[in-house]
């Protein structure tokens, strides 16, 4: 196979695009300019570390890339659709099969066992046998196999962020999105995380995006870039 072939062009394509994005809010003394100019491209297997200052975007980026809020100007593209041009219904699902989230905060549902927390972002497809049998798998994976009937509140910091991770891989997503996944976490539940994040996504062959304000983390993924004074650099 040559260089040409449409194999190859097609790899050579980013599965998530992201060309001259601005991002700006409203306020009382005219536009507060959050992104300027910010550009990125990922292909599947791939990932990248995001640091920067608290208040430098990070968090807005990870937002517009994972297709929860729109840009102010420029374009995203994931799998060749540009998702803000979908209306919000099929938005909303195109997010949900898309798009994986693992917040610093975990953001379980405290009344839900760890199983029927993983199995949440399944409620909106048709039902399947098969999302047990996954999720089951993934739990396991992330050693969490005793604690599928568990509370959340009976967790510790680290195993709620496995789970966490557990929900976010459950519809195999093409993009992981962490934002700042151990920044919660003991240095050693933190490593763990940071280990099995960076084992998983390449298993499932995702695109991986962390937001991150640990070097240890950082250091694990493929690119590095820094978000500051509104301009993403890679460092
Ligand atoms: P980081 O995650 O790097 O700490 P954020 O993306 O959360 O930064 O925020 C970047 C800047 O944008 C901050 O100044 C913040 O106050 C502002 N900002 C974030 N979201 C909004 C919003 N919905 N409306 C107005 N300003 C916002
Ligand atoms: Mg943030």
């Amino acid at each position: 196979m040559n260089a040409f072939t449409p194999n190859r062009v097609a790899e050579a394509v980013p599965n998530l695009c992201a060309e001259s994005l601005g991002k700006a809010y409203p306020s009382g003394c005219g536009p507060l300019v959050v992104l300027r100019d910010v550009s990125l491209g990922l292909r599947a297997g791939e990932s990248i570390a995001i640091m920067g200052p608290s208040g430098s975007g990070k968090s807005t980026l990870l937002h517009i890339l994972g297709t929860l809020e729109p840009p102010s100007s420029g374009r995203v593209t994931l799998a060749g659709c540009d998702p803000f041009s979908l209306p919000a219904d099929e938005l909303a699902a195109f997010r949900n099969r898309s798009v994986g989230f693992i917040f610093q905060d975990h953001h379980l549902l405290p009344q839900c066992t760890v199983l029927e927390n993983v199995l949440i972002p399944t409620l909106a497809g048709a039902a399947r046998d098969d999302v047990t049998t996954r999720a089951r798998q993934l739990l396991d994976r992330l050693g969490l196999a005793e604690r599928l009937d568990h509370l959340p509140a009976e967790l510790s910091g680290g195993e709620r962020q496995r789970v966490a991770i557990a929900r976010a891989m459950i519809n195999r997503p093409l993009l992981l999105l962490a934002d700042e996944p151990t920044g919660n976490l003991d240095r050693h539940s933190a490593d763990a995380v940071g280990v099995l994040l960076h084992e998983l996504y390449r298993e499932e062959s995702a695109m991986l995006v962390v937001v991150t304000h640990s070097p240890v983390l950082a250091e694990r993924f493929g690119r590095r870039y820094e978000l500051s004074e509104h301009v993403l650099r890679e460092v």
